[in-house]
């Protein structure tokens, strides 16, 4: 190495450190500030409902078949429009059949969204949640539980008779509430 390089080299160094310190940081603060992903981020899944709050899964497990990682396990079972003994509905979603039993795995899960995809209801899509680390294995298999969107505003938990009529109302978007519901109806009949 010539002189000119034993001389040059540490100045070229410390002008990188020199710019650099009048730079902005671009240090972020996780976790105590969450970074904001895109508004298309694949995080977490999510289950979603209908207005009245009845479940849009139809338990028909093609999200499954379309995992590539076989992160998704379904067992659908019936719906059923008599009361139980208690008078109550056994109904979860307007159509035929029901998500009985929803997990996703999420040590398997690479969030490529292929489930989503498969989705003919669009029951299931992805939010923005990323925080899915755990210290242990059996809390990282999500159950129907955590994944179902939360009740908002007017909806009301499942089991239930539907509020709009039969099942083609719902995936026609035809969200006019029923004159009398169903469940309003046989009780009347029972009392
Ligand atoms: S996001 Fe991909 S890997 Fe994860 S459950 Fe869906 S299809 Fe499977
Ligand atoms: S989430 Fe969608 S694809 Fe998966 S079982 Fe339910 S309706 Fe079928």
């Amino acid at each position: 190495m010539g002189a000119k390089e034993t001389l040059w080299d540490p100045i070229a160094g410390f002008g990188v450190t020199f710019r650099t310190m009048f730079k902005k940081p671009v240090t972020e603060q996780y976790p105590f500030e969450k970074p904001q992903t895109a508004p298309r981020f694949h995080g977490r899944h999510q289950l979603n409902r209908w207005p009245d709050g009845l479940e849009k899964c139809v338990g028909c497990e093609l999200c499954a078949w379309a995992c590539p990682a076989d992160a998704i396990y379904v067992e659908g079972a019936d719906n059923s429009d008599e009361l139980d003994a208690d008078g109550n509905s056994q109904r979860f979603s307007p159509g035929e059949r029901y998500g009985a039993v929803y997990q996703i795995n999420y040590l398997r899960c690479i969030l490529c969204g292929l489930c989503i995809e498969a989705c003919p209801t669009r029951a299931l899509t992805m939010t923005n949640e990323y925080e899915l680390a755990d210290d242990n294995r059996a809390d990282l298999i999500y159950e129907k539980s955590d994944l179902l969107a939360p009740l908002a505003p007017g909806m009301e938990a499942p089991p239930h008779a539907p509020r709009y009529g039969d099942e083609k109302n719902y995936f026609r978007g035809e969200f006019v509430e029923e004159p009398a519901r169903l469940t309003d109806l046989l009780k009347e009949g029972q009392s």
